[in-house]
């Protein structure tokens, strides 16, 4: 673990380091406040520091004052040294953001028991915002395929409506999916037909420009959100997906097998939030069609299905 030392007294930044490093710290020296400010505000900021009260430039107090006011993600254990005469001020230290004091001179052993103390907060922290994105992943995402789940990929067709609406620019969708896959999963399994899930899942993601989206509705179906595609652009950019996907067979274990997919794609001119049900239903009528048609190919709607019109 990186520790900041920030002192100006040549003995303390001497006895500081012997014993940091004799402990199996990394230490990095600030010879006063600035410094010191500094290398808490750089990209690879040490997650701990130890800081003297008085030095040159800013005083520890300032530097704890100073973090606690940014945003200090993630956060920095803040440990001050003080002298004697300035024990009646801890509070103000405390008050300013250090989590923890030290008086001068110290006990080599007190200062180790208390830099455990705050490596033990920093790793608890980073714990606790290992298990948050943990959760966020499993929330948004589909466990089997990787790819967004329902729910995160209608909300992110919702903002690109919405987006669209303000800029003006259309927004086209696809809705895909994976022909005759049910004889694969009656034939051999779910196991190996979730491998073939995931192999049709990854060719798709892998056609796609940097900003779609792409998400599983559920079973093998797929939506595609193509922001700022015209109806033509969006089924070239479905054809081409449909190509890549049955280029070739899907090789699991001993069997393979040949995979296609049929996409009906739709496309809201002038997008709105309110259009998001209207687009959904055109994309499903124009995959019925290509369902109907034989599948393994694209079908497309230019007019929105709305709620309250037959007319597609
Ligand atoms: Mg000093």
């Amino acid at each position: 673990m990186r520790i900041l030392v920030a002192e100006d007294e040549i003995t303390y930044r001497h006895m500081l380091r012997t014993l940091l490093t004799k402990w199996g710290y990394e230490i990095v020296m600030a010879g006063d406040g600035l410094e010191a400010w500094e290398a808490l505000r750089s990209e690879d900021r040490p997650r701990l520091a130890i800081l003297d009260w008085m030095m040159p430039g800013m005083d520890g107090v300032d530097i704890c004052r100073a973090i606690r006011q940014g945003k200090s993600d993630p956060y920095i254990y803040l440990l001050l040294l003080t002298s004697r005469d300035q024990k009646q001020d801890v509070v103000q230290g405390f008050e300013a953001g250090a989590d923890d004091y030290l008086i001068k001179p110290f006990d080599p052993h007190e200062l180790r028991a208390r830099v455990h103390a705050g490596e033990r907060i920093v790793e608890l922290q980073d714990r606790l915002i290992r298990a948050q994105e943990a959760l966020r992943e499993q929330a948004t995402h589909d466990p089997l395929t990787g790819l967004l789940n329902r729910r995160a990929c209608l909300d992110s067709l919702l903002a690109e409506l919405s987006r669209g609406g303000r800029t003006g620019s259309p927004v086209c969708i696809g809705m895909v999916d994976i022909d005759h896959f049910k004889r694969v999963n009656d034939a051999h399994g779910h196991l190996i037909g979730d491998e073939v899930l995931c192999e049709v899942a990854r060719r798709m993601q892998d056609s796609l420009r940097r900003y779609d989206v792409i998400g599983r509705l559920g079973g093998e179906e797929f939506l595609l959100v193509l922001p700022g595609c015209s109806i033509e652009e969006g089924v070239k950019l479905a054809e081409r997906i449909c190509h890549v996907v049955c280029s070739e067979p899907v090789k699991v274990k001993n069997w393979s097998f040949a995979v296609s997919i049929s996409l009906g794609v739709a496309v809201a001119n002038q997008p709105a939030p309110g259009d998001m049900e209207a687009l959904l239903g055109s994309a499903d009528a124009a995959l019925y069609r290509a369902k109907e048609a034989g599948r393994n190919r694209v079908e497309f709607s230019t007019q929105l299905r709305r709620p309250s019109s037959e007319a597609e």
